[in-house]
């Protein structure tokens, strides 16, 4: 049958044959890519968008290294993970150098899958059953008031990580929170249940005496679920919470975590699907921030390492996958396919050639100044800034001390950068008022090495800037989360 051409048959003949329940993003208006080079995607018109939103096409929409590397490898062979190939051992291997202290690589497809393998080694290594999952500290009927649906902690779109997922349980599907799943409030001390005061967010000892207040909190969850006969499997928890609104946890909460599980048998579990592959820039990965020698015992990761391409992996210790599946083991028909290895050995090529580590660093150093600046010229607006590398949050607020958040100028803002400026951005946290920004990598792009971040700034300044001229528009919450949570 003739291929339809225009966005507008594209986009009907999609309702008709996609699932209702895809989401796309801009409902209004969805954008369609005709191509992609590095930090741009292109629409049909030729327009340019600086990709702030894909966060997978981490050194760079269609990086010449990495399409080169996955097209030879497709052009010479590729094979399940039961035959041999040089590829998957010194993709494991390279893999393997980041993570010191960790030996065993398995290798899966999806970030879902890496969660869900997770939670299974966790099972068979503990003999326990039980998940601890972070949660966003909003209570559903602040939600129901909003009429949006919370972007809370997310493990994936498996039933397990599902279940594991608040982001995803209690929202009217069949999946609902399993008693084995416990939930302990996200670290998050600007918005989360132990808050500071703005003069206090960035002093350490107020922020030392946060971490403990929230380990102990998975401390007490432990203890809970013990004295009902219950025991914990693992803690599991992004580095740095993406969905739940680019959240910092404070220095010493994993460590104190980490001591609490072990101490009851539990592994802990550190999803890096978003967060790793130099995106913090100071280091590989972002549980490593802080420098204080806290190890997980399993690392799952994911989007950033094919660049596109699916693959992900769950990195963990010989001793913790020996324990796994009984006499069945594990078998996956495409995880570590070399193709799929390729792709991930061409991005750390990008990523060491190209000095991705010291670009993601020093862009973050540029995003602290200048999102500091806009924070100081629209302080009413604009509650906190926080983020590290090419990992950054706008926290907009409606009202300074309450902290109200402002979702119907995080929904101004994605409207006007994409339409002003050519700058997707997205919006994320519970209440989808903080806007993220996650552009790719690449320093080798088509122009300067900080062109993006420096356009990026601009262009939030200016319709920062602007935005106050268009208070008029009034999107109502109902448009505003339609948008947000567009369905077709
Ligand atoms: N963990 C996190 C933190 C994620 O952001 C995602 C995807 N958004 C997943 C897991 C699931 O990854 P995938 O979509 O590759 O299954």
């Amino acid at each position: 049958p003739p291929q339809p051409k225009t966005k507008k048959e594209l986009l009907e003949k999609r309702k008709e044959i996609i699932g209702s329940t895809c989401q796309i993003f801009y409902k209004d208006d969805p954008l369609l890519v005709s191509r992609a080079s590095m930090q741009y995607l292109y629409d049909e018109t030729g327009r340019k968008y600086l990709d702030c939103i894909s966060n997978v096409q981490h050194v760079g929409h269609c990086h010449p290294t990495v399409v080169s590397s996955i097209s030879n490898q497709l052009a010479n062979s590729t094979c399940n993970v039961r035959f041999v190939s040089p590829v998957l051992t010194e993709c494991a291997e390279q893999i393997l150098a980041t993570l010191p202290g960790m030996d065993t690589v398995i290798f899966v497809n999806s970030g879902s899958e890496a969660n869900d393998l997770a939670l299974r080694l966790s099972r068979d290594y503990t003999k326990h059953f039980d998940a601890i999952v972070v949660d966003q500290y909003v209570s559903m009927k602040r939600l129901n008031r909003i009429n949006t649906l919370g972007l809370l902690a997310y493990h994936g779109h498996l039933t397990t990580t599902m279940q594991m997922s608040p982001y995803k349980f209690d929202h009217g599907s069949s999946i609902v929170q399993p008693e084995w799943v416990h939930v302990a409030p996200c670290p998050d001390v600007y918005r989360g249940k132990h808050r500071l005061p703005d003069a206090k967010l960035k002093d350490e000892a107020a922020l030392a005496e946060k971490s403990v207040q929230y380990s102990d909190e998975v401390k007490n969850i432990i203890q809970k679920a013990e004295s009902s006969g219950r025991g914990i499997a693992m803690f599991i928890s992004e580095a740095l919470q993406s969905c739940g609104g680019q959240v910092l946890p404070p220095a010493g909460y994993f460590q104190d975590v980490a001591r609490h599980v072990s101490a009851h048998g539990g592994l802990v579990v550190i999803d890096e699907v978003q967060t790793g592959y130099g995106r913090i820039g100071s280091k590989f990965w972002a549980h490593q921030m802080y420098e204080d020698g806290f190890i997980p015992d399993i690392v799952t990761m994911g989007k950033p390492m094919g660049n596109g391409f699916p693959v992900s992996a769950v990195v963990t210790r010989r001793a913790i996958t020996d324990k796994l599946g009984g006499a069945v083991g594990y078998f996956n028909t495409y995880g570590g396919n070399p193709v799929a290895c390729s792709a991930v050995l061409g991005v750390l090529q990008v990523i060491r050639e190209e000095n991705l580590l010291e670009h993601s660093q020093k862009m973050g150093e540029i995003f602290k100044v200048e999102l500091a600046k806009i924070k100081a010229d629209h302080s009413e607006v604009v509650g906190d800034v926080r983020g590290v590398g090419l990992f950054w949050g706008l926290d907009l607020v409606k009202n300074k001390e309450t902290r109200e958040p402002n979702v119907e100028l995080a929904a101004q803002l994605i409207l006007k950068a994409r339409q002003e400026c050519g700058v997707l951005l997205s919006a994320d946290g519970p209440h989808s008022n903080i806007i993220k920004m996650k552009p790719p990598l690449c320093s080798r792009c088509n122009r300067s090495l900080s062109h993006s971040t420096r356009s990026l700034i601009y262009s939030i300044r200016c319709i920062f800037n602007q935005s106050f001229t268009y208070k008029s528009i009034d999107l109502s919450i109902k448009s505003i989360a339609q948008y947000l949570y567009c369905y077709l």
